[in-house]
């Protein structure tokens, strides 16, 4: 075939990526129908235009400086920004552009592409993203954070505690007997009352940098940064009431007629090389005694 300059133009015309040539102030010279489609004009409107008139004002220094280096590298792009349509939207666009000389002038050359389609599901994508980043902290049973957002937490608190020196407290409850509730009333019941024992203790205190989590199976923690032992003990007695008051039924329980529960309250200032570990074990251990000696009560340290 015979490749004469009419071959040339329809491949340009009919390119169904936009195409655009302008001079080095940004007039805007020659331009295909899917660049003009980009920004809802005719090929006849947008040839009145500059490149500037189509670029929003935020991104106008930051391309002037990429012009800039165009002058030496000779290529421009590809990045993303966006152009105005006529209709004021503003159109997400990946664009390249390179310096060509044609009959001894410099223009740039360059082809953009729509990418409002790829942008949106990029949107989504990124919700989902978020969506399920949020369900991962939480617990799927009782709605509270769980055991992921727990360990995490106490990392980062544990580490502030030590730089700071501060004191960070934590309440670890388990319920009293819940084998035996589960027992006679059944998993599903058991179930449920996990989901009010831990709405209850959610409650129990107010400041955003506490956390309540379920722990494991029926064991739940709170974890208090920079809270006296004073008060912390009064929160743990605040646990235990805001559970027996809610006076949910357990006839197999060996110490009373409603669910109770104990619990183990440590407080430390950490040393600087202890592990978080140091935290969890001493609320266990007091968890444990607090069983031993009874249940329906805490043990703090
Ligand atoms: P203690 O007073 O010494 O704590 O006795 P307990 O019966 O509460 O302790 P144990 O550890 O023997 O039993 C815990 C029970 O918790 C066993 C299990 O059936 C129940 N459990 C753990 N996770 C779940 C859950 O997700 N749903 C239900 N319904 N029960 C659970
Ligand atoms: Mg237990
Ligand atoms: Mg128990």
């Amino acid at each position: 075939m015979h490749k004469d300059s009419k071959y040339y133009r329809i491949l340009f015309e009919e390119a169904v990526i936009g195409l655009a040539l302008c001079r080095m102030n940004g007039k805007l010279v020659d331009v295909n129908k899917a660049y003009a489609d980009i920004i809802g004009l005719t090929i006849k409107q947008t040839l009145k235009l500059s490149y500037w008139d189509i670029t929003p004002e935020k991104y106008k220094d930051e391309e002037l400086d990429l012009l800039e280096n165009l002058e030496k590298t000779g290529k421009y792009g590809p990045f993303e920004k966006e152009y105005i349509h006529k209709d004021g939207r503003l159109i997400p666009v990946r664009l390249s552009g390179q310096v060509v000389t044609i009959e001894g002038g410099q223009y740039i050359w360059s082809s953009v592409e729509d990418i409002t389609a790829s942008k949106k599901s990029e949107r989504r994508l990124e919700r989902l993203y978020k969506k399920l980043e949020l369900l991962s902290f939480k617990d799927g049973l009782t709605n509270i954070a769980n055991r992921r957002m727990f360990d995490m937490t106490l990392e980062k608190e544990w580490q502030r505690a030590q730089r700071k020196q501060t004191p960070l407290s934590l309440i670890m409850i388990d319920i009293d007997f819940f084998k035996q509730y589960n027992d006679f009333y059944g998993h599903q019941q058991g179930d449920e009352c996990l989901k009010i024992i831990a709405k209850l203790l959610r409650k129990v205190s107010k400041r955003s940098m506490d956390l309540a989590s379920r722990y494991g199976g029926e064991e739940f923690v709170l974890l208090l940064p920079e809270v006296s032992q004073e008060k912390v003990a009064l929160l743990a007695e605040k646990c235990l009431s805001v559970v027996r008051e809610e006076k949910i039924p357990h006839e197999k329980s060996r110490i009373s007629d409603v669910v109770t529960v104990s619990a183990g309250v440590c407080t430390v200032i950490p040393a600087i090389d202890s592990p978080s570990s140091q935290l969890i074990e001493c609320a266990d251990e007091l968890l444990y005694k607090a069983k031993k000696s009874g249940r329906n009560r805490f043990i703090a340290k």
